[in-house]
């Protein structure tokens, strides 16, 4: 296939590159490099099935394709926060430049939606079915609300115009190519643990995440693209593990054997007490489920970053 993958430069876009060219896919790269970097991209910059444009996806972009992968829009809360108004015009208009595209030129459209769509959740763990708890009003919402509006628009698209569209909700993802200032929890935790620095919980530690290995996810991700089944509802892609800040602080600090004592910050507003993914769904119908644990992955992730420290 020849595929328009946005956000490419990215953590999560980065491995789709690297998955769609070893699977001999043509790749067409676009980011406007606002938070992802071309040092992701180094190792298919030589490649002929690969091409690279810097482009923000709230412009309407042309190419001939047959799939287009819409992973363009920061997905860090620090990041997503800074220019909220970007953020929500990013997911926004971002994916309907593109279902437009896919109108004109029947690609299947696969959409990088979130776990922040069930906001806070009320039920755990969380089913699609779930319609979630959501602030439409507070610091999360301009990705939150950004994110439900795109799976909106794919679900009308699909109904309206017979547009193929498919929606991974993504829960948690970690691993190397994540940067070094990214401010999500594990990426942080794993930073100050290799520095020696304080490990930052915010509120008391005892809010869950359940975390899912960058391989797994993009795993799931391939499946639901090439999968011929036509898929009626968004799918969970995660792993159910469910582990609280505090558990998460003490692996980080055990498996680098760190010297970093934890330091308790406020607990941001609106932050989700509880996730972990049903993923019943996709067992059913990708036959799809997460292989790698979180001690593995704190491994794998720790050696990267070492190596970007320079540690
Ligand atoms: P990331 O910040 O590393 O990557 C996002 C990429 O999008 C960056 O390269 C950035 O430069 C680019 N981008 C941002 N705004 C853009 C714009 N207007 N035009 C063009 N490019 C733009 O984050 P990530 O973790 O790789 O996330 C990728 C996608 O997956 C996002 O859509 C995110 O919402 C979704 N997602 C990720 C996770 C996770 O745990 N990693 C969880 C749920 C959803
Ligand atoms: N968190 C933390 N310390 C940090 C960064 C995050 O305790 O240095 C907490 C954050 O408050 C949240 C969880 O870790 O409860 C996951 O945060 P992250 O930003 O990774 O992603 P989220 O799932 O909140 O979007």
């Amino acid at each position: 296939m020849k595929i328009l993958l946005t956000g490419a430069a990215g953590f999560l876009g980065s491995h789709l590159v690297a998955k769609l060219l070893a699977e001999g896919h043509e790749v067409i790269g676009i980011d406007d490099l606002s938070t992802g970097t071309l040092e992701n991209l180094k190792f298919a910059s030589k490649s002929k099935a690969f091409e690279f444009v810097r482009h923000d996806v709230r412009e309407p972009y042309r190419a001939k394709v047959d799939a287009i992968l819409n992973f363009a829009c920061p997905a860090s809360p620090k990041s997503y926060q800074l220019d909220p108004v970007r953020t929500i015009e990013t997911n926004f208009l971002g994916i309907i430049n593109l279902l437009h595209l896919a109108k004109e030129t029947g690609a299947i459209v696969l959409q990088a939606s979130t776990s922040e769509v069930y906001g806070d959740p009320t039920i755990s763990p969380q089913p699609e079915s779930y319609w979630g708890n959501v602030n439409p009003i507070g610091i999360r919402s301009c990705y939150d609300e950004g994110k439900r509006a795109a799976e909106t628009l794919c679900f009308d698209y699909k109904r309206q115009f017979g547009v193929d569209t498919r929606v991974v909700r993504i829960f948690n993802t970690y691993g190397p190519n994540m940067s070094v200032g990214d401010g999500r929890v594990v990426s942080n935790f794993i930073v100050q643990a290799l520095q020696g620095r304080p490990i930052t919980i915010y509120g008391d530690g005892s809010q869950t995440r359940s975390f899912c290995f960058v391989s797994d996810l993009i795993d799931g991700i391939y499946k639901m693209l090439t999968s011929a089944k036509s898929i009626e509802s968004p799918i969970n892609l995660g792993n159910p593990n469910e582990f609280s800040m505090l558990q998460l602080a003490e692996r980080v600090i055990r498996l680098n054997h760190s010297t970093s004592e934890l330091v308790f910050k406020p607990l941001p507003q609106d932050d989700p007490q509880q996730r972990k993914p049903d993923i019943g769904l996709a067992k059913k119908i990708l036959e799809w489920g997460p292989k790698v644990d979180l001690e593995e992955g704190i491994k794998l992730t720790s050696a990267y970053f070492r190596q970007e420290l320079g540690i």
